[in-house]
């Protein structure tokens, strides 16, 4: 099935691994349609620049995916979804006993809740245009714990468990879904950490990285956006018909210990 002219929602697609798909998409000639909570200028013009570089539809469309109706509208007002890519997420490190409620609530609403929204909006046109790809940018964290990520963990398990019951409930149509578990990939969700932890354990900024950011990566390199980009773009190929339901591992190896 040629991917030209089909449609990808990317939710949080201003920055990031996000980006690093929508570039990847429409390198591939995909018509994109970018997305975050802002409404700057910046915005648009990264879809300007994205359309003109590639020939393709690219679009930004304002959604806060706190909000479920919001998560819904972004579907609605994209007018086609072939592809939906549920990557927005945000971040918050505290023990468990002083983690901020409101940070609990936005993270499962980020990087959970609002995943369900998308995909039952988009779910319909897919099932009309007889085709479509279901990818949710879960984490090594949907499959293994660390401490003081009690909302981050508990939603990107969440999101592979979500993963596996559309890809059941999908089985028997040409539509998948599956779940890509990155390692540390070095975007601003993970710049933001560093200098805490530089600070915490009185480390310079290299050492931090390799020795506390990227410990339990046994390659000791980052991922980066293109890698995931290219991961997401092999998942909607014809190769990738009959993976769905399962988590495509993107960590340098994390997950094997
Ligand atoms: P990032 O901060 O660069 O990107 C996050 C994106 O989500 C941004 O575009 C941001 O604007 C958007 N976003 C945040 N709150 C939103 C809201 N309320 N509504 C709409 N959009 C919102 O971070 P990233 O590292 O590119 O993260 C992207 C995804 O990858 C996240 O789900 C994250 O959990 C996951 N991930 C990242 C890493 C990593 O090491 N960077 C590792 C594993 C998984």
């Amino acid at each position: 099935m040629a991917l030209t002219g089909k449609t990808a929602v990317i939710t949080g697609s201003n920055s990031g691994i996000g980006l690093g798909i929508a570039r990847s998409f429409a390198a591939a000639g995909l018509n994109v349609v970018l997305n975050s909570y802002t409404d700057r200028k910046e915005d648009h013009a990264l879809a300007e620049e994205l359309a003109k570089a590639h020939g393709v539809d690219v679009r930004y469309i304002k959604a806060d995916l706190a909000k479920g109706d919001e998560a819904r509208n972004l579907i609605e007002e994209a007018g086609a979804c072939d592809i939906l890519v549920n990557n927005a997420g945000i971040q918050h490190v505290a023990g468990i006993d002083e983690f901020p409620t409101a940070k609990w609530d936005a993270i499962i609403a980020i990087n959970l809740s609002s995943a369900f929204h998308t995909t039952a909006a988009a779910l319909p046109m897919m099932r009309k245009a007889g085709w479509g790809r279901v990818i949710n940018i879960a984490s090594a964290h949907g499959l293994r714990a660390s401490p003081y990520k009690s909302a981050y963990v508990a939603a990107k398990h969440g999101i592979v468990g979500m993963t596996k019951v559309v890809a059941l409930e999908t089985a028997q149509e040409p539509i998948t879904a599956n779940a890509i578990c990155p390692g540390y990939v070095l975007t601003p969700l993970v710049e933001e950490q560093i200098p805490d932890t530089m600070k915490k354990y009185d480390m310079d900024r290299e050492t931090a990285i390799k020795e506390v950011l990227l410990d339990r990566q046994p390659s000791k390199e980052f991922a980066t956006t293109d890698q995931l980009g290219g991961t997401a773009l092999f998942l909607c190929s014809d190769h990738a018909a009959q993976i769905t339901g399962t988590t495509i591992s993107v960590d340098g190896g994390w997950t094997a210990m």
